[in-house]
C-alpha cells in the first residue's frame, strides 16, 4: 500500500488551498491535495469537517471561494459539471441517484448522455451517428452490468431493488461514461455489512486503471479501499496517510472524540 504519494506518477486531481465559505460560515480553510493517477484515495473527517463540500468542489458541483482545482489538467472551478463529465470524471451522489421509474438497464443510458453526440432528428430518421452511439452503447452496458453484478437486473425497476443494488447500480451508472477518474459520496452509508463487503469487492474490481477518491464515514471501507486518506477537521486539512495510521494522529484523536462527545 502506497503512503507515500507514488512518484513520478501523473497527478490526477490536484487541490491547492481550496477554502470556501457559507456565509459567515467557513466551511473549508486552506485545502490542498495531490492524488497521482491510480490511486483510491480517502476523504474522512468528523461530521461538519467538510468532506461534502470539498467532494462537491473537487467534482465541480460547488465553485470554491478562492483555491485552484484541477483534474486530469482541467481547471475544474471554471467549468460546468458537463464539461467536468466529459473529461473523464464521473460522480456518485451521497443519496442514491437512481431513475425508480426506469429499468436498470435504462438508467445506464443516462450515465453515457455526456458522450452521445448524436442529434434529435438523428435519432428519429437512425443516422450512421446515432446508429454507431446506440451500438456503442449496448456494447459497454453489457460489460458493465457484468461487471458490476447486474446482469441479472437489467429489467427490473430502479425503486425495486434493495438498497446496496441501487447503490451499486449508482456506480454502474458512473462507469457508463469510461471514467478515468471516479468520486464516490458516501457509497456505504445506510448499507449493512453483507452489503458494505459486496461494495468493498465491486471498487476493487473497477478501480485498476482508473483513479478513485472515496468520502466515506466507514472506516472499514476506507481501509480496504484506500492506499492514503485525508483527514479533515473543522475545514482544515490535518493529515495524509494510510488509512490505518491516521489515527494515530493526536489531532485526529481528539477530533473524533469531540464529535463523540456532542
Ligand atoms: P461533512 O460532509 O464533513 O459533514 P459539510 O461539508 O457538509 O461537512 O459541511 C461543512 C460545514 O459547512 C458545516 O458547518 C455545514 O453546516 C456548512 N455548510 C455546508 N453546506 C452549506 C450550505 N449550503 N450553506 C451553509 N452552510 C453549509
Amino acid at each position: 500500500m502506497n503512503v507515500e504519494a507514488p512518484r513520478g506518477k501523473t497527478v490526477v486531481v490536484q487541490a491547492t488551498d481550496i477554502r470556501k465559505r457559507y456565509g459567515g460560515v467557513v466551511a473549508l480553510d486552506g485545502v490542498s491535495l495531490t492524488v497521482e493517477e491510480g490511486e483510491v484515495f480517502g476523504i474522512i473527517g468528523p461530521n461538519g469537517a467538510g468532506k461534502s463540500t470539498l467532494f462537491d468542489v473537487l467534482c465541480g458541483i460547488t465553485k470554491p471561494t478562492s483555491g485552484q482545482i484541477e483534474v486530469l489538467g482541467h481547471d475544474v472551478g471554471t467549468m460546468t459539471p458537463h464539461l467536468v463529465a466529459r473529461a473523464g470524471v464521473a460522480r456518485t451522489f451521497q443519496r442514491t441517484a437512481v431513475f425508480g421509474e426506469a429499468t436498470v438497464y435504462d438508467n445506464l443510458r443516462y450515465g453515457r448522455h455526456a458522450s452521445f453526440t448524436h442529434s434529435v432528428a438523428g435519432r428519429i430518421v437512425g443516422s450512421s451517428v446515432y446508429r454507431r452511439e446506440q451500438a456503442a452503447f449496448h456494447h459497454k452496458a453489457e460489460e458493465v452490468l457484468a461487471l458490476s453484478g447486474l446482469s441479472d437486473d437489467r429489467a427490473r425497476l430502479g425503486n425495486v431493488l434493495a438498497y446496496g443494488v441501487q447503490r451499486r447500480l449508482a456506480v454502474a451508472v458512473a462507469l457508463m461514461s469510461e471514467p478515468r477518474v471516479l468520486f464516490l459520496d458516501e457509497p456505504a452509508a445506510g448499507m449493512n455489512g453483507r452489503e458494505t463487503a459486496d461494495f468493498i469487492s465491486l471498487i476493487e474490481t473497477i478501480a485498476p486503471g482508473r483513479t478513485v477518491v472515496i468520502v466515506e464515514h466507514d472506516m472499514t471501507v476506507i481501509k480496504a479501499l484506500c492506499g492514503r486518506a485525508l483527514v479533515v477537521v473543522d475545514g482544515r486539512p490535518v493529515v495524509v496517510d494510510a488509512p490505518e495510521r491516521v489515527f494515530k494522529h493526536a489531532e485526529v484523536i481528539s477530533a473524533y472524540l469531540g464529535a463523540e462527545d456532542e
